[in-house]
């Protein structure tokens, strides 16, 4: 779009021709899930908000526009914490002092907060006057994952765009232009990424996410197989890879999700389409009820997860309590 890969057209040609015809808020937050394509939406809007020739902005060809795309207009800064964690009050005094300072170059100075998660609660308080009274040639994007990061008082002042999940067809078929990988790579890594392009690109080339894949089939068969020991086993796994805890969940339920579709002979659906073979053997080996005791389960263990329990524990009372659907499919 205007000479840039974004995902979100929708959302922003309503925000691009409003900007030609000077009709814009001040400041911004474009909130999506992290990978879904906010920067390059954000970098849009700054081409448009700078270009030279408002009636067809973001034209392309004026000087500024091509600087802003070469990402060295003067007019367009993106604040980064850098390699620091946070962007503090001394990064902020800075800025809202050059704020106050009339463009270089264009009509419009955009400023672009590529993580606001990242402002510390103190950086938000100092930059809270120059958006509340902001000089009118000023714009400020906010980019953030969930904008509760943001203080009320600066959320207040924002006008928010919410970026949904992009399509998984088209994460594939960016992947595709993109990536020279296998079809089954690149569709699981667009399933997998919960429709955020950027962040399948880094799935795919994320080569502890093979082996933790792997690993994380052995352990469910364990989870769900009828022998105590192998509940241990699968926990022992668990608490090793702690701090993927959340991925290793979401590999899970993809797995038994895939389980389902074949048992429900619908084997076209299978996202894990390498696993295959495996997963057709698990599958006739568990049955359609146990599978779905073990998917309610397992999102239950899930939210444990988020709630900081011990993994070794989570794992292990999810292993038990699929144990127990047995135990009662065996009585009754
Ligand atoms: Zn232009």
């Amino acid at each position: 779009m205007y000479g840039r890969e974004i995902f979100h057209e929708k959302l922003m040609e309503p925000l691009i021709l409003s900007s030609r015809e000077g009709r814009i808020a001040s400041s911004y937050i474009f909130e999506g899930a992290e990978g879904v394509g906010k920067m390059r939406a954000a970098l849009l809007f700054a081409d448009a908000l700078v270009c030279q020739n408002r009636v067809s902005a973001p034209c392309g060809k004026c000087p500024a526009c091509l600087r802003s795309r070469a990402g060295t207009h003067p007019d367009v800064v993106t604040v980064t914490s850098g390699n620091k964690k946070t962007v503090g009050v001394e990064r902020i005094r800075e800025l809202t002092a050059e704020v106050q300072l009339r463009p270089f170059y264009s009509q419009r100075k955009v400023y672009i907060f590529e993580d606001a998660s990242s402002l510390t609660e103190g950086a938000q308080n100092a930059l809270l006057k120059t958006i509340e009274e902001p000089p009118d040639y000023a714009v400020f994007i906010f980019i953030t994952a969930d904008k509760s990061s943001l203080l009320p008082t600066v959320r207040s002042r924002c006008v928010t765009l919410h970026f949904p999940p992009v399509e998984s067809g088209r994460v594939v078929r960016y992947l595709r232009e993109h990536h020279d990988e296998p079809e089954e790579r690149l569709r699981f890594a667009a399933v997998f990424s919960g429709g955020a392009p950027e962040r399948a690109e880094r799935i795919l080339s994320d080569e502890e996410l093979e082996r933790l894949r792997n690993e994380s089939l052995d352990a469910l068969s364990k989870l769900l197989s009828s022998k105590l020991v192998h509940a241990y086993d699968a926990a022992e796994f668990f608490e090793r890879e702690k701090e993927r805890a959340e991925q290793v969940i979401e590999l899970w339920l993809l797995y038994l999700r895939d389980m389902l579709c074949i048992s429900c002979d619908d084997e076209k659906a299978v996202i894990n389409t390498d696993k295959l073979p495996r997963l057709k053997k698990a599958a006739a080996a568990v049955g359609e009820r146990k599978l779905t005791r073990a998917i309610e389960e397992t999102l239950l263990a899930a939210q444990m997860q988020k709630r900081y329990v011990n993994p070794r524990a989570n794992a292990l009372s999810l292993a038990i309590r699929i144990k127990r659907a047995d135990m009662k499919r065996n009585r009754g």
